[in-house]
């Protein structure tokens, strides 16, 4: 005989009787290891009480229960027991990994981390939720239901707390924790989270149902009993075996039946539910046919998910025929493997896992679900936002040991190495996606798993930086292509002037010693040699210069001997060929008819092309420009100041900080940001507040290519409603 799981509360559970429950189903168990765990929780729960005034252990002690049920694995019902010590107790992870080992630990941090998730009410933070989940499952699937668990039992003494967070907690678990289970195919657990949704969030709706359900109870008790004897008797006639059972319907499914085909409780008329559980496959289209030979069948009600499985390995035949007393019942046929599946989902493989035999690949799991993610967004709402979270913030792709990396939408396996290490991305020669070579520009998906293909002869190239999505990869691109350039123009700048110097009978090193170019250094605004050369060779001094403020040396450039004059010459003219060589457009700014010196933004102004500016030669630094405008050039001494100007040929961006004021209104700052996106303008960073007079303020980092584009996002923002006041900051 087929019983549903029972999730009830149970009042009086003790770590005894979850001992006993699981040495019925697992007579080699290590209970003392649960029973270390109880001790260890109620040791630390001691002083708290639940909302409903127990004593606080009965929660754990209800969420291993469940997990028993659900026929989990010994780690996890100690999970369970032990879920809650980190939040609640400040038992510290070191001390669960000391008493219970790393897996345990694993399991208590990851329900602690999920638990610290803010979830709001909001649809956005919700698809963000949900990608926050997936990512925890990624690591190990017990997390998740442990926490099913967890939240089933909180569902089933809910009463307890305010109005308020009834409505909370049920709207999220029917958000997030209800697809969960049922992408899990934790369908028990599913439809009993549902039953619990339903009765908080519309209780009269519920009550009704329940009213309606109990009154006819004796009733409907009496005609499951005839349906269940009937169809057995014509399996027998068939010389067939079958377990045949009986059940009204959960109301969560009576509800959505309702308000999908807008019938009252009365129209409803399939209420009740038989399945018959049959020895194979064959067997249960025999049982289908005799099915539909006894009873009329429903047409369009007949569903062969055993020839094609749901997504969530859910397999059954389901039918609806009229049934005696001319009832419509639903009937639904199937293996007994099968509805071990269907009633624990993934649960079910830990049910039968022999030591040493290895958990099912939690990788596929999660490739799975972000399957699911696509595959019901065209439907739903609440998953139009989890499309828009994924297309908008970023993509989930794995390494191929099933670590997930979070990257922006766009991103390319180049992207994917920066992220794993600098060396990873500065050697990456190429990728495999999914098994498959790509080539470096590939634009990856969620759910790809990426394969860098590296060589220690492989050095970053600039044009790279046209392919990589990330910052933090055109970052390190940029400082490895910066420090191969410093290094070519400190051999070049040495090279320069170790001949200019040999005119002159002497060397760098004899000349360093005597210190005799610490007034070139003092003159030149750098440290030492190193750097000297460093600019010689970058063009932002000529060899004359360094000459001149060599006292032992006397250079006087007319009364030279012109041969002398012209080698010096060419030297300068050397490096001039070679900065115009390597100039390019990866500067912002122009120096001098040259841009291949080291050139920074100043932090204080943020200055973007178009902006007037000003470039300070600082001291082993390079320049840094400033806008005009900005503070800073009142302060610096104008020997120090030097012409620049923006290069045109520069196509990055540039972060800018604007500081939005808004009135106060739920969602504004979802739709500023909506509105900024769907004008292509990428936001770095945003942080809000609100103001005392039912204000709101933003401030914002995005990045604009020049001037033009920043008026752009100006009036973008300030075309807005709600918006008082956009300034840059
Ligand atoms: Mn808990």
């Amino acid at each position: 005989m087929f019983n549903p799981l029972d999730f009830s509360h149970e009042a009086d559970l003790t770590i005894e009787e979850l001992c006993r429950r699981v040495k019925n189903t697992n007579p080699d168990a290590d209970l003392e290891l649960l029973k270390k765990a109880y001790e260890f929780a109620e040791l630390h729960h001691r002083p708290q009480k639940r909302s409903s005034g127990e004593p606080y252990i009965i929660h754990p002690l209800n969420v291993a229960a469940t997990l028993i049920k659900l026929k989990m694995d010994l780690e996890s019902i100690a999970g369970g027991l032990l879920h809650d010590v980190v939040e609640d107790c400040d038992v510290s992870e070191e001390e669960i990994e000391k008493e219970f080992g790393e897996e345990i630990r694993d399991i208590v941090v990851g329900c602690t981390k999920i638990s610290k998730i803010k979830f709001k009410t909001k649809e956005e933070s919700q698809a963000e939720n949900f990608r926050k989940m997936v990512v925890a499952m990624a690591k190990d699937i017990r997390v998740i239901i442990v926490k099913l668990a967890d939240r089933m039992h909180n569902m089933l003494t809910l009463q307890y707390v305010s109005k308020e967070k009834q409505n909370k907690k049920a709207q999220e678990t029917l958000d997030i924790y209800v697809p969960l289970a049922s992408r899990l195919g934790i369908n028990s657990v599913k439809s009993e989270l549902e039953d619990l949704c339903l009765r908080f969030l519309h209780p009269e709706v519920y009550y009704r149902l329940a009213e309606k359900v109990a009154m006819k109870k004796s009733e409907r008790e009496k005609y499951i009993k005839d349906v269940v004897r009937e169809i057995t008797e014509k399996l027998s006639e068939y010389s067939m075996k079958g377990d045949v059972s009986g059940r009204s319907k959960h109301f969560f499914s009576i509800y959505k039946k309702m308000e999908n085909r807008g019938v009252d409780f009365d129209q409803i008329q399939d209420l009740l539910a038989f399945r018959i559980i049959s020895a194979n496959i064959t067997e249960c289209y025999k049982a289908l046919g005799i099915i539909h030979s006894s009873y009329t069948p429903v047409p369009g009600r007949f569903k062969d998910y055993i020839a094609i499985p749901k997504v969530n390995n859910y397999q059954s035949l389901h039918t609806t025929v009229i049934g005696p007393k001319a009832a419509r019942i639903e009937i639904q046929i199937r293996t007994q493997e099968m509805h071990e599946v269907a009633e624990t989902g993934v649960a079910a493989h830990w049910a039968y896992k022999e030591k040493g035999k290895k958990i099912p690949n939690k990788l596929k799991w999660v490739e799975e679900l972000m399957e699911y993610n696509r595959d019901i967004k065209k439907s739903s709402e609440f998953m139009d936002v989890v499309k828009n979270d994924l297309d908008m913030g970023g993509i989930f792709v794995f390494t191929p040991e099933g670590d997930v990396k979070e990257l922006r939408y766009g991103s390319t396996p180049l992207d994917f190495a920066y992220a794993v290490h600098t060396d990873v991305g500065n050697r990456c020669v190429g990728a495999k996606i999914n098994g498959k070579m790509v080539p470096l520009k590939y634009k990856m998906k969620s759910g790809d798993t990426v394969e860098i293909l590296t060589s220690k002869t492989q050095v970053p190239s600039k044009d790279w930086l046209k392919i990589v999505k990330t910052s933090r990869a055109r970052t390190k691109i940029k400082q490895h292509l910066l420090k191969i350039e410093r290094q070519k123009n400190k051999t070049l700048g040495e090279e320069v002037l170790e001949k200019a110097l040999k005119e002159f009978s002497t060397n760098i090193k004899s000349l360093d010693k005597k210190g005799e170019l610490k007034k070139a250094y003092d003159v030149l605004h750098v440290k030492n040699a190193e750097e000297l050369c460093l600019h010689l060779g970058s063009g932002r001094f000529n060899v004359k210069h360094v000459l001149q403020n060599i006292s032992s040396i006397d250079y006087k450039e007319e009364e030279q001997d012109q041969n002398k004059t012209k080698k010096i010459e060419s030297l300068y003219s050397k490096i001039s060929q070679s900065a115009k060589r390597t100039s390019n457009s990866d500067n912002a700014v122009v120096v001098d008819g040259m841009d291949d010196i080291e050139v920074r933004m100043g932090r204080c102004c943020n200055p973007i092309p178009g902006d007037p500016i000003i470039g300070f030669i600082t001291r082993g630094r390079g320049i840094t420009i400033h806008t005009k405008s900005c503070q800073r050039v009142l302060e610096i001494e104008d020997i120090r100041k030097i012409e620049v100007e923006w290069n045109s040929a520069y196509s990055f961006r540039h972060p800018v900080n604007i500081r939005v004021i808004t009135h106060d209104r739920p969602g504004i700052l979802s739709r500023i940001t909506n509105n900024l996106h769907g004008n292509s303008v990428n936001i770095k960073s945003a942080i809000a507040k609100s103001l005392p007079d039912l204000k709101g303020s933003f401030l914002f980092e995005i990045e604009v290519k020049d001037y033009a584009e920043f008026l752009k996002v100006v009036s973008i923002i300030e075309s807005m409603e709600e918006v008082i006041s956009v300034t840059r900051t």
